[in-house]
Formats: structure tokens, sequence, C-alpha cells
């Protein structure tokens, strides 16, 4: 495909997709306003991300560190999400680009996080990952371990929980209805028990759904969606 049947491509396609969303958020009753779609450019380089830009995208997600900051400095007019597992030495790094990072769920993680974030004279936006499901070998935060990550979290003047993340386990739908249903109840009832450390506008982002699974998590109530293989796969391109 030329470079410029690839942009068009990409372009009408990423538009369909669009569209479909925001369909999708007339069936649940969702305002389209609320629902930010994440692309998360992370098997696809500094060129495709130059074209789904052309295409429109406004938020991209990495998972790693190294082309977060690669890509991130290379469109800095975009939001850029960390999405992937964070390790200690990365956090400057990853704070330094991130917008919003999805993914923090080790305690041990928020005093660097702290740090980092008050040496650049920023407020860092977070989401708390929770492993929903409890399923072996998936990070996040059991649910009943939440309510303290979130009180130490709030003692932090450079971080800012905004909300939830999850993963819903692979490959059943209904499953994953569940799961993000869940993330969205723990999410009300931390909004309820926390109230006096938490204003509810700043705590009102829900990151759940993927390629496979964002219908069921829009219906549950997700305001940020991750698509990766649907927006950048040829293969999903009809
Ligand atoms: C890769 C990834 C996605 C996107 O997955 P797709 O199935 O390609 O849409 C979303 N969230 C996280 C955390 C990821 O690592």
């Amino acid at each position: 495909m030329s470079a410029m049947n690839s942009l068009n491509s990409l372009k009408s396609h990423y538009g369909a997709f669009v569209d479909e969303v925001q369909q999708c958020c007339l069936e649940y009753h969702r305002t389209p306003d609320d629902v930010r779609i994440v692309a998360v450019s992370k098997t696809v380089g500094v060129d495709v991300v130059a074209q789904g830009i052309e295409a429109g995208i406004r938020d991209f997600g990495e998972n790693r560190p190294d082309d977060l900051t690669l890509k991130g400095q290379a469109f800095p007019d975009r939001t850029w999400h960390f999405i992937g597992n964070i390790q200690s030495r990365k956090i400057p790094a990853i704070v330094a680009q991130a917008d919003l990072i999805h993914s923090l769920y080790q305690a041990h993680h928020i005093e660097l996080l702290e740090k980092s974030a008050a040496s650049l004279g920023k407020v860092q936006k977070v989401l708390l990952e929770v492993n929903v499901a409890r399923e072996a070998n998936k990070q996040g935060l059991a649910p009943q371990e939440l309510a303290g990550m979130l009180e130490q979290c709030s003692a932090q003047p450079h971080i800012q929980v905004c909300g939830l993340m999850t993963m819903a386990p692979q490959g059943d739908l209904i499953q994953a209805q569940e799961c993000f249903e869940n993330l969205a109840e723990l999410a009300q009832n931390m909004r309820k028990s926390l109230s006096n450390v938490l204003v509810e506008q700043e705590f009102r982002e829900l990151s759940m759904g993927m390629s496979e699974d964002w219908r069921p998590a829009l219906a549950a109530g997700a305001t940020i969606i991750r698509i990766g293989r649907l927006i950048f796969d040829d293969t999903y391109r009809t």
C-alpha cells in the first residue's frame, strides 16, 4: 500500500470506529463526550502515529517507557497515556511524558512518583489498576487493597488519583462484563467512603475495555477505552 493509501485507510477506518463508539454510547444511554478513545500505539512506529494524528486521534497509549518518550517527544501536542508495567527506575521518564498513568498498583512506587512529579512541578494524574477478577499472573490491586492505596496517594500533593483501571479476563465477554461492572461498583464505593478526601469530579475515570471487549465496557460505564489492534492492525480493517 502506498503511504497515501494507508493514510486514507487509517483515516476512514478510525472515523468509522469513532462513529461506532458514538452509536454504542447512544444505545447504552451514555454521553459520547464522556468517553475517550485511547489509541494504543505500542505496535506501530512514529510514522503510523503521525498518520493517526492526521486521522484525528488525540490520545495515545504506550506500555513501554522508551516508546512513550520517543513518540511523546515527537508529538508533544497529543495526550499520552502510560498503560504498561511500572518499574521504579523508569518512573522519572514516565512522569516526564505521561499525562495519565493507568497502571499504578504498587505502594512502593507512590513515593517515587511523588518525587518525580514534584521535581517537574507537575501534578501527576494516575489511575489505580485493579485485578478485579483476582486472576493469577495479572497485575493490579486486590479490591480490598484499594482503599488503603487510595488514602496513601491522597496524602501526596503531586499525585492525583483520577479513577480506576482494569483488564478483563480474555475470551469471555460475559466474564468481561462482570469484571467491568465490578470495577464500576468499586469506584462508586470509593467515591462514597472517601468523599472527605476526594472531590467526586476528580475521581471519575474508568479505564476499561480493549479491542475485544470495549462494548461491554461502555455498557458498564467506561470513560476511557484502550484500543490497539482495532485501530492499527490491518486485519481488523474491513
Ligand atoms: C495492548 C493493550 C491494550 C490494547 O489491546 P488491543 O486488544 O490491541 O486493543 C489495552 N490496554 C493495555 C494495558 C494493553 O497493554
